[in-house]
């Protein structure tokens, strides 16, 4: 690989591109320079290293012109600086694009997986090292900073570090110190990369030819080939349902699940698949799942495995269950509302333990409910009634027996 030597930081967006923005006022163009500065502020520290920024003050800048501005320094590499966000929200881990090409593709590489590294220390989930191509122009690099550098033979990062619009990840861009933190382990990954800083770990692609193109880089076009669920345990009295989930995909990494519990109409928050790890391309091939399934249900379920490209391939369903999935804590205030309507208005905590709603049950059994003794009290005089009038009939008789008697 050649030296790198002169290094160009790229913060995304700026000017009106304002790049991302979150429900908390996040701006990206703004989050991406405070990280870039940091960048440029602990390289500037090495006199091995020459540091440009394609812009130091917010205005927007096209892509040709940040890759221009990197030929015209004679840039050895690109890091453009990001931050992500999905439709759905629901997105969260690190990623990072590296060209299409070699020698880029594995440069790229090779620093990718220092990056994602650091990524990983921090905490993140990883989403991959990965190409994109243009759908429009194939062979060609889809994002434009990388098409742009590539063109003049530079090779450009994309670093994705984390979704500001998901509640996973959202804890990691808060205030300036989170930020700020990026750009350090950014800055520490890049020393590493150009060898000013010795490894902090073993790095498997420093022995990947530099001329070959990485595989596992290039787009999966086909989602898990398997995703199959079986049910290891329905506890109907709690509301909790047990699954061996078991997925495959031999092309891309497994990075999450999510669940349907009502034929696929709807689905849950999307969840780290277990030992998903983006960087050694492992995922635990079949693990347990306890869903909590809503009171007084009978389930139709299914699971959704994500592939390292956001393919999905659905399980199969099972909604034959032999009973209904009840919750304790739903049992409770159940019980309560019929209380309060038999008793009056007996206000009592909504949340008491599941021992408390057996031992309410013990207690009516012994006692007599208001409707009971209603019914007791109407049967009792209308006993009273019929044996009184029969009382009364008797006497009568006997009354004119007595009258017949004196004739
Ligand atoms: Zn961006």
């Amino acid at each position: 690989m050649k030296e790198i030597r002169r290094i160009v930081i790229d913060p995304g967006h700026g000017g009106e591109n304002l790049g991302t923005i979150s429900n908390e006022n996040f701006v990206e163009k703004d989050i991406t320079f405070l990280t870039a500065q940091t960048i440029y502020d602990e390289l500037s520290k090495y006199d091995e290293l020459e540091i440009y920024m394609t812009r130091t003050e917010d205005v927007d800048l096209s892509l040709k012109e940040r890759a221009a501005f990197a030929e015209e320094v004679d840039a050895d590499m690109v890091f453009s600086i990001h931050y992500n966000a999905s439709e759905s929200h629901l997105m969260f881990g690190s990623e990072i694009w590296v060209p299409l090409d070699a020698p880029g593709n594995a440069t790229g590489y090779r620093f990718g997986e220092i990056f994602l590294s650091k990524m990983q220390d921090m905490g993140l989930h990883l989403r991959g090292i990965k190409t994109r191509e243009s759908e429009e122009t194939p062979g060609n690099n889809y994002y434009g900073i990388i098409r742009e550098s590539h063109e003049r033979g530079i090779p450009a990062v994309i670093l994705e570090h984390c979704y500001v619009d998901a509640p996973d990840d959202i804890s990691y861009v808060e205030g300036e110190e989170s930020i700020i933190a990026f750009g350090k382990a950014d800055a520490q990954a890049i020393l590493e990369f150009v060898g000013l800083e010795p490894h902090s770990k073993e790095y498997e692609s420093y022995t990947y030819p530099i001329d070959q193109v990485v595989p596992s880089t290039l787009k999966d076009n086909t989602p898990p080939e398997y995703c199959e669920i079986e049910v290891m345990d329905a506890d109907y009295d709690n509301g909790l349902l047990s699954l061996q989930v078991t997925a495959v995909d031999s092309e891309s990494t497994l990075l999450y699940y999510d669940y349907s519990l009502d034929g696929g109409e709807t689905y849950s928050a999307i969840m780290a698949w277990p030992e998903s790890n983006a960087l050694t391309g492992s995922y635990a091939d079949s693990f347990k799942l306890t869903i909590a399934v809503e009171h007084r249900t009978i389930p139709k379920v299914s699971v959704r495995a994500y592939n390292g490209f956001d393919l999905t391939s659905e399980s199969n369903t099972i909604s034959d269950f032999d009973g209904v999935f009840l919750d304790p804590v739903e049992l409770l205030k159940e019980q309560q509302v019929e209380d309060s309507e038999e008793v009056g208005s007996e206000e009592e905590s909504p949340l008491e333990s599941y021992e408390t709603v057996s031992l309410v049950k013990e207690e009516q059994k012994q006692e007599f409910t208001k409707a009971e003794v209603f019914v007791l009290l109407s049967l009792f005089v209308v006993l009273f009634i019929f044996f009184a009038s029969i009382l009364m009939m008797l006497l009568e008789r006997r009354h004119k027996r007595k009258r017949r008697r004196k004739k």
